[in-house]
């Protein structure tokens, strides 16, 4: 049997977790992104080479009953985890295990307007999904879609697929060297975010070889383009990169988590340690509060709701 399950895997956004790999023997994927970790390969509209749904189930269990500290079940694959024809069958199989670990799936988005698959999406704790850039053009260069998907259409259907769902969902923006990484990029994306208005949005850069010759932005620059992202709680990743080096007073740091809630993590990695006595404080006196955002402590008013 291939290997269906791997990890767990630690990431700083969603704690530990195991992974479930849906087309273990090839890359299969409805996208050929340049960014993509994986090899590049031709582009398909199903997936044909995949594994036993039973199987899978199997291993999911086996793998948890090793591993029962692991918070989350990530549905991925080598590809697009949404083609695989038997995940309605896995995400029931596994629901019916009733584990206390929750269930996510990893999306590039292409079958948000897929009935069958909403109404599988609905079934699973959180869903993540990929959304680089708002501009049809922007799109087609950087993510290299299989003929017919639009980027206007799945913003429709993510638009319609938040309004019902009741999980959490999750946006993940990649943004890569003289792509997406424009203000106007930006400044697009925020509107579109704000019909959406996901419970995270995580934005992030290249950091290990892409399938293409081309590059990530600096650690400064994901900052700055993540400013433009207004009132919705954002992980940045940025890595080691990013030196210690923002120095607010307690002034600053009420206006700076007004304007966006603050991840805990990018405060940690970021806030000097003034800046980190100031919050303290801010603590103490019942200014600031922390929300868990999709397994991710955010640092928001104590007023503000989101
Ligand atoms: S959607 Fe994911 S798997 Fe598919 S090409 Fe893009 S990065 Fe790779």
């Amino acid at each position: 049997m291939q290997a269906l399950i791997f990890g767990p895997v630690t990431s700083r956004r969603f704690g530990l977790s195991l992974g479930v790999d849906l087309s273990p023997k090839d890359k299969q994927c409805n996208f050929d992104c340049l960014y993509c970790e994986l090899a590049p390969a031709k582009v398909v509209a199903s997936s044909t080479n995949f594994p036993n749904p039973k199987d899978v189930i199997e291993a999911v269990k086996k793998g948890i009953f090793l591993h029962q500290d692991v918070k989350y079940i990530t549905l991925t694959a080598n590809g697009e985890p949404t083609l695989y024809p038997h995940l309605n069958e896995v995400v029931d199989g596994i629901k019916a295990l009733k584990l206390p670990q929750k269930l996510l799936i990893l999306s590039n988005s292409s079958t948000i307007n897929d009935e069958k698959i909403i109404k599988i999406l609905h079934k699973i704790d959180s869903v993540k999904l990929s959304l680089d850039t708002a501009n049809e053009q922007i799109f087609k260069k950087l993510d290299r879609p299989i003929k017919g998907i639009k980027i206007s259409n799945i913003i429709d259907g993510i638009i319609k697929f938040a309004k019902e769902y009741e999980g959490e969902l999750i946006l993940e923006v990649l943004v890569v060297k003289g792509l997406n990484d424009t203000t106007k990029d930006f400044k697009e994306l925020n509107e579109v975010f704000n019909l959406i208005k996901p419970a995270r949005i995580d934005i992030g850069t290249i950091d290990r070889p892409p399938a293409y010759k081309v590059e990530g932005v600096s650690a400064k620059r994901l900052n700055e383009l993540a400013s433009h992202i207004k009132g919705l709680p954002i992980s940045i990743n940025k890595k080691a990169e990013y030196k210690t080096s923002i120095n607010l007073d307690k002034d600053e740091i009420l206006k700076l988590v007004e304007r966006r809630p603050q991840s805990r993590v990018d405060i940690d990695s970021s806030f000097t340690k003034e800046s980190k006595i100031f919050l303290n404080e801010l603590f103490e006196e019942g200014l600031v509060k922390i929300e868990n955002v999709a397994g991710m402590e955010f640092i928001c008013l104590t007023k503000q709701r989101f």
